[in-house]
């Protein structure tokens, strides 16, 4: 099935409907996760005005009248004056209003274009903070940021807090904003995403009432990311027994500390455990080096809501970047994409497919449980193809950069793991 269906519908309407409403009734059939309307009529000749508006099935979703000629409703963002919200089936209409109708009549012409779920890589950012706690951007500061930088989603984290949440519901610009908190206590910190007030007492000072804050937050449907748990000012010291769902394993520009996560996830992950690896940029206030985007958080997606977001990175379909239009990475493994596991019977090898792209002569590797098991230079993109020995615990790749205005080799992009299951 395509992604997007487009449909023109046109309407005359005669001088006697001037002053009344108009509906046209069009279906929506399927996994709808945006509606968006284009409009045009005569306006050269007489002073033609038509207003425009939508109804769902159950209400009046908003109305532009003759502000617009243009406007959009996805499941976490709409055009200003629109209600963002879930898209139910069954038949919606446009509204018109014929507000001002030459005598000869006006014909009003309708582009409809609905676009349906369907994964795909999005792009976000996942931790930062604002004038919500120790920041200096408002929450319109770092939504205008992350979108000049073509991100699509941001979560909110300022230290302790809840009142970010409540900013965000009236931000009106938006892109997909995920409301969070960062737990920030003496012996460490940790982001509890996509609820609005997942944070009763951050006065955690013992792995017992951090385990305890951790669950209640869980309860309210947060999920939890351990962050920068090797910082040298502010580690988790916590303990890894507490309910998490992911590690913060890239915490800013790449610096020693996230070099000491990475080895620390690859040895969990060697020792058999699944967890999932994501990044943010900790982004406070303008920085040379410190921004929104750095890393970049890639996660695939049914859609681009909230929702959506945070089920990828339950299910581990992430991927980090050094930057927005820096290298990314996708694996897959036989039938699996990354956060998958493919379950092998017998085989002694599997096909892996490594496509790149953005890498400014970077050097890939190619990691299992054993450590580096190839690795190979890439100027710009490429897909590559091998066979991999099928033995091993999973699958994931890093790449490598040599920056020469810092004289020293980062990470410039990771992924997370493909698994490989040996049951029956
Ligand atoms: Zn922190
Ligand atoms: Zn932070």
């Amino acid at each position: 099935m395509s992604v997007v269906s487009a449909q023109t519908l046109k309407r005359w309407i005669a001088k006697e409907e001037e002053k009344t409403y108009i509906e046209i009734p069009f279906a929506v059939e399927g996994a709808v996760e945006r509606i968006e309307v284009l409009y045009a009529y005569d306006r050269s000749d007489g002073p033609a005005v038509v207003d425009i508006g939508l109804r769902s099935p159950e209400r009046i979703v908003g109305w532009s009248g003759g502000a617009r000629e243009t406007f959009f409703v996805g499941l976490d963002t709409a055009t200003p004056g629109y209600l963002a919200g879930p898209i139910p089936e069954g038949e919606w209409r446009i509204l018109l209003g014929a507000y001002r109708i030459p005598p000869g009549g006006c014909e009003v012409r309708i582009e409809l274009k609905l676009a349906y779920k369907h994964p795909r890589w999005i792009k976000g950012d996942l931790h930062m903070h604002g004038v919500h706690s120790d920041g200096s951007y408002t929450i319109s500061d770092s939504i205008q940021s992350c979108k000049e930088k073509g991100l699509a989603f941001a979560a909110f984290t300022d230290h302790n807090n809840a009142s970010q949440n409540l900013a965000t519901l009236a931000a009106d610009d938006r892109i997909v904003l995920i409301p969070g908190v960062e737990l920030t206590s003496y012996k460490g910190h940790a982001n509890l995403l996509g609820a609005l007030d997942a944070l009763d007492d951050f006065r955690v000072l013992t792995p017992e009432q951090a385990a305890e804050a951790l669950r209640r937050a869980a309860g309210k449907g947060a999920l939890i990311s351990l962050n920068h748990p090797f910082c040298p000012d502010c580690p988790w010291e916590l303990g890894f027994d507490v309910p998490y769902d992911a590690i913060e394993v890239w915490n800013g520009p790449w610096r020693p500390l996230n070099e000491t996560a990475v080895h620390w996830w690859q040895e969990q992950l060697a020792a058999g455990k699944k967890i999932v690896a994501i990044g943010g940029s900790d982004t406070h206030a303008p920085h040379p080096l410190v921004a929104h985007g750095t890393p970049t958080t890639y996660v695939k997606a049914d859609a681009e809501s909230k929702e959506a977001i945070l089920q990828a990175i339950r299910d581990g379909r992430v991927v980090l970047s050094f930057g927005v239009n820096e290298t990314f990475i996708d694996l897959s493994l036989g039938s699996a994409g990354i956060g998958e596991t493919v379950n092998v019977r017998g085989e002694s090898d599997l096909q892996l497919t490594v496509n790149v792209r953005g890498a400014a002569g970077d050097r890939i590797e190619l990691w299992s449980d054993r450590g580096i098991e190839q690795e190979w230079d890439v100027e710009e993109e490429g897909e590559f193809t091998m066979r991999v020995q099928a033995d091993r615990l999973f699958y994931r790749a890093e790449a490598k950069r040599f920056l020469p205005q810092w004289n020293r080799t980062i990470t410039s992009c990771l992924t997370n793991p493909i698994y490989i299951g040996h049951g029956d």
